[in-house]
């Protein structure tokens, strides 16, 4: 075995590595750029190797940084993690050159499996079942567009390089084929380096379901089950769980069969996955294999009691597999949920910024948080903004959601947006609850999952009142214990004013609406009137940010976090927040939008869409931006004129910055 590894990855994963190093006892490198000098990888890491810049090409994608890291180091072998170069043959090759041993399979099963196309030519030779598609050399425009005729729309087309749900495109008429088919060139060129596509068939309402493999040197090869990923956004996973509800003992070994027959078929060493799409009457088709550990791995951890990264670095020692398939068994059920900084309301858009609050859910044996992140870290537009992952196991299905209901409810972020509130909800759904999967779950539970903005309830008001109160009344007693006489009455925070009634009003924004909470101060409670209600409120501090509340006969148990005039509620699983309108910190909320269009976040402008002078219809598009590895298009927030673009394509932005002029028509 190894007595020390260089973990060539950041985040959660290089975290996730590092544990189960450790626990073996082998001591373990990270690696890491300027803008993660601070990280938590680094910090729990052995040791720590700078690579360079933020921007991954010269830090985490520098393969000979990487390399010479682990040489000068003394790490006998590489963990690349996921994502980066975990699945890069050239990255594999030098290693082994190096006398490093790359912990994953040989470089030429990265290489035939790395190609969505040469893929599925091979799993063809090999029997392994096939989505009717066209899959060659030919990428001439009118060639492809003649294939995806024959094969019948809605078809996909799909960067052959592709990975983790980028380079895809959705085309339901052929009159859409070629637009679409540049789009993904073009994202193909810029995200992997290689234009070539394929088209298959669109299944309607397919479900993702995956199959754990595991191979060593020795020439045995297992499967350890399946995994349900059919829940995503823009083709990326969201939820995970193992096993696939409704999966029949004898469907499960057909797949594993079909998934073994696959990793042989390339001479598979170590932990992979094969995908497979599946109808919802179970016949299912190949999709592709990932040559590496994969994201949602700990949901087939908590089922077969395994650890597969201990596995990995057995395997690539050159141990036999722990266990043969007959001694592999699926115990009880576990859930995945991805928590990530985005806005789910605004079309997933990832948030950066300070994470001035994280309190994730208690871990137990039935709870698990995988994160890469602690409270007071940032998230960077550099890299893929997901904070944790959450993982919760019990013995049977409607058990383990229910864990993972409460896990949510609990988890408290602030500072950025994350889709904590949007889990919640997609967990709750009655489509997820029953099982009834397949990849458009989300699209079609839209109204579910994506309210209308409710005015924020009357309780949230007046726990945000109480909040406030309290946070007065305990500042107020730290400057008290500070300062020289502890007992003046000039600081007390009990509402009194000289010659004036104990009363006062704290005022909240909500969106656009301001609220007022009239406070009455009594001996030990509060009279707070929202809109000419009275409530009677006690509260009391808990430890960190939560209090309990009392209204009239009701006890609840809040938190608030306040970010500048931001104040974050969290109530019974749900967050909310409303801006506090202190007239003695007055704050102008909100810029003027004027006549421009902003960027969201820092990006990089792919493609102007419009001419200057040139008039369009209400959410016709304008420019294309890339932001996190992912473009975003900006369209017209009304009829009207483009005046004048502000920046030229391939040209940087900031986040904010104006993007062009223009003028709605009156
Ligand atoms: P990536 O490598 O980017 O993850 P995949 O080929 O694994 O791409 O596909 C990602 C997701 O896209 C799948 O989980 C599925 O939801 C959807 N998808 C892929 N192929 C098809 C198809 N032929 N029909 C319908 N949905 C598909």
């Amino acid at each position: 075995m190894f007595t020390k590894i260089l973990i060539a990855n950041r985040g959660e994963i290089a975290c996730r590595v590092i544990k189960t190093a450790r626990r073996m006892g082998i001591r373990t490198v990270a690696v890491y750029s300027e803008a993660d000098a601070d990280a938590r990888h680094v910090r729990l890491a052995d040791e720590a190797v700078l690579l360079g810049p933020a921007a991954a090409r010269e830090s985490y994608l520098a393969a000979g940084k990487i390399i010479a890291a682990a040489r000068e180091t003394g790490a006998q072998a590489i963990h690349p993690g996921y994502g980066f170069l975990s699945e890069n043959e050239d990255f594999a090759e030098a290693c082994a050159a190096s006398g490093l041993v790359f912990i994953g399979p040989p470089a030429s099963a990265i290489r035939a499996m790395g190609s969505k196309s040469a893929a599925k030519s091979l799993m063809e030779k090999a029997g392994v079942p096939l989505t009717p598609g066209y899959h060659g050399d030919n990428q001439e425009p009118a060639f492809l567009k003649e294939q995806a005729d024959a094969i019948g729309y809605p078809v996909l087309i799909k960067a052959s390089a592709g990975g983790g749900g980028k380079g895809m495109r959705l085309v339901e008429r052929g009159e859409d084929f070629a637009a679409a088919l540049a789009s993904c060139q073009r994202e193909a060129a810029s995200s992997f380096g290689d234009e070539k596509v394929l088209v298959e068939k669109y299944i309607t309402r397919p479900r993702h379901i995956e199959i754990q493999v595991f191979g060593d040197t020795q020439g045995n090869c297992v499967y350890l089950f399946e995994r349900d990923c059919s829940v995503q956004r823009r083709h990326q996973k969201v939820l995970e769980e193992a096993p696939a509800p409704g999966m029949t003992p004898e469907r499960r070994r057909q797949m594993g069969e079909a998934a073994v027959a696959a990793a042989q078929a390339v001479g598979y060493v170590g932990a992979g996955t094969v995908e497979f799409i599946a109808n919802q009457d179970g016949s299912f088709y190949f999709m592709e294999m990932n040559t590496r550990l994969q994201v949602e791995h700990p949901v087939t951890e908590m089922i077969t009691g395994q650890d597969l990264v201990e596995w990995q670095l057995r395997v690539a020692s050159g141990e036999p597999l722990p266990l043969s398939q007959d001694q592999l068994q699926i115990r009880g059920h576990a859930l995945e949920a991805r928590v990530y900084a985005e806005d789910a309301a605004k079309g997933f858009l990832p948030s950066t910024g300070r994470l001035v609050s994280q309190v994730p859910p208690a871990e137990s044996l039935n709870v698990r948080v995988d994160t890469g992140v602690d409270e007071g870290d940032e998230i960077t537009p550099h890299y893929d903004p997901m904070i944790a992952k959450l993982i919760v196991w019990d013995e049977h299905r409607d058990a383990a959601l229910a864990r993972l209901r409460r896990a949510l409810a609990d988890y408290r972020v602030a500072g950025v947006t994350t889709n904590i509130d949007f889990l919640s909800r997609l967990v709750a759904c009655p489509a997820f609850a029953g099982a009834d999967l397949d990849t458009g779950l989300i699209e079609r539970q839209r109204d579910f999952l994506f309210p209308a903005p409710q005015p924020v309830p009357r309780d949230v008001l007046l726990v945000a009142a109480v909040g406030e109160i309290l946070w007065e009344q305990h500042a107020a007693r730290l400057a008290a214990k500070a300062s020289g006489d502890p007992w003046s009455p000039w600081h007390a925070r009990d509402g009194w004013r000289m010659n004036l009634s104990a009363a006062r009003t704290l005022s909240f924004r909500d969106g656009d609406s301001l609220i007022e909470v009239q406070v009455r101060y009594g001996r030990d409670a509060w009279q707070l009137a929202v809109h000419g209600e009275t409530t009677v409120a006690r509260g009391k501090n808990l430890d960190g940010d939560r209090f309990a509340v009392e209204l009239d006969n009701r006890r609840l148990i809040a938190s608030l976090v306040a970010v500048e005039d931001k104040r974050h509620i969290f109530l019974n699983g749900a967050t909310h927040v409303l801006l506090r309108d202190d007239p003695l910190h007055l704050v102008e909320a909100g810029g003027a939008q004027g006549g421009g269009l902003s960027a969201p976040m820092p990006g990089k402008i792919v493609a102007l869409l419009a001419q200057p002078g040139q008039t369009v219809e209400k959410g016709a598009p304008l420019l294309i931006l890339e932001a996190m590895k992912m473009e975003h298009t900006i369209t017209a927030p009304a009829s009207g004129t483009v005046r004048a673009f502000c920046f030229a394509a391939g040209e940087q932005v900031a986040d904010g910055a104006a993007l062009l002029e223009f003028e709605s028509a009156k």
